[in-house]
């Protein structure tokens, strides 16, 4: 029995150690990849009642000319780990603001990762993109999540304000998903809620989903926030949300992400 432990133990240690290994590989690679300009700009469509695209979200790939297309959830973590998230979360506000000045019927937006936000030169950073690019702030919707706005409270509301100043939108990313308190809503200066994918996914049958989409709505309602709802799929969930009040969707019923410079010449055809 202690043979066959120690073996389970060897086993476990080497699976771990090709984990850490090729995590430091990837790290390596991404830097490259950042520098070397793998990285790929997705949009995907926000869409209106009227069926109508008003704005964007910036979604981030890596195209690495060996492994393909990675999708954000296996290198965004790492970048943040180890504060690549700075300079790669740069690059897609840059990439993004570029785009705006073209397209002026559409707002943008973009991810803010934690460590990025608390970074203490994000304000000044974003605003001499504002400059460089020439880009209106009005259109510009930071997407931030809750766990990032109540770890150092007082610190990120200094910090919105600041960015409110220039004219920036906030959205709640993830709503629901993180804290049990809603306080902060009323403290922050927040536009909007997007509603998380998983709460969407039930609808309309699954009761406590319809419930807790239907309470985020009362409470967006109260404070006078608009709400997106993430990962739309199907008609019935497009239905349901109209029926509650939720007319601003994004999903893969309206749209997936896709190349940014695809998307945009299609809009602008139409
Ligand atoms: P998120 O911000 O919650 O973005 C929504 C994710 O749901 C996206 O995944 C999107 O492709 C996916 N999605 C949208 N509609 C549907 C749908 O109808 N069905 C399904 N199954 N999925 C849908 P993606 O692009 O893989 O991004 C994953 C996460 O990576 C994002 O979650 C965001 O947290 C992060 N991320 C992506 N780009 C960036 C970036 O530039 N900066 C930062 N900091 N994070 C990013
Ligand atoms: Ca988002
Ligand atoms: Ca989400
Ligand atoms: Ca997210």
């Amino acid at each position: 029995a202690k043979e066959a432990g120690r073996g389970t133990w060897r086993r476990f240690k080497t699976s771990m150690q090709t984990q850490v290994e090729s995590r430091f590989e990837l790290e390596g690679e991404l830097r490259k990849g950042l520098e070397s300009q793998q990285l790929r700009l997705y949009l995907q469509p926000k869409t209106n009642r009227d069926g109508l695209v008003y704005g964007t979200e910036s979604l981030v790939r890596w195209e690495h000319p060996e492994k393909g297309l990675i999708p954000p959830d296996r290198f965004i973590p790492l970048a943040e780990d180890t504060g690549m998230i700075i300079p790669l979360g740069e690059w897609v506000l840059k990439e993004t603001l570029l785009l705006m000045k073209e397209h002026p019927h559409l707002t943008f937006a973009v991810n803010i990762s934690p460590r990025q936000f608390r970074n203490c030169n994000f304000v000044e950073q974003v605003q001499q993109l504002l400059n460089e690019t020439g880009a209106d702030p009005k259109r510009l919707t930071l997407e931030v999540t809750e766990g990032l706005l109540i770890t150092d409270f007082n610190q990120s509301s200094k910090r919105m304000l600041e960015l409110q100043k220039l004219g920036i939108s906030f959205s709640i990313d993830d709503f629901g998903t993180g804290y049990s308190s809603l306080s902060y809503l009323k403290k922050l200066p927040i536009n909007e809620l997007k509603i998380d994918r998983s709460f969407v996914d039930g609808l309309p049958d699954d009761s406590s989903d319809a419930l807790l989409v239907e309470t985020m709505m009362a409470v967006a309602k109260h404070l006078e926030l608009l709400v997106v709802a993430e990962g739309v799929e199907t008609q019935e969930q497009q239905a349901y949300l109209y029926s509650v009040g939720c007319n601003l969707h994004q999903g893969y019923f309206y749209g997936k992400p896709e190349p940014a410079e695809q998307l945009l010449a299609r809009l602008k055809k139409t």
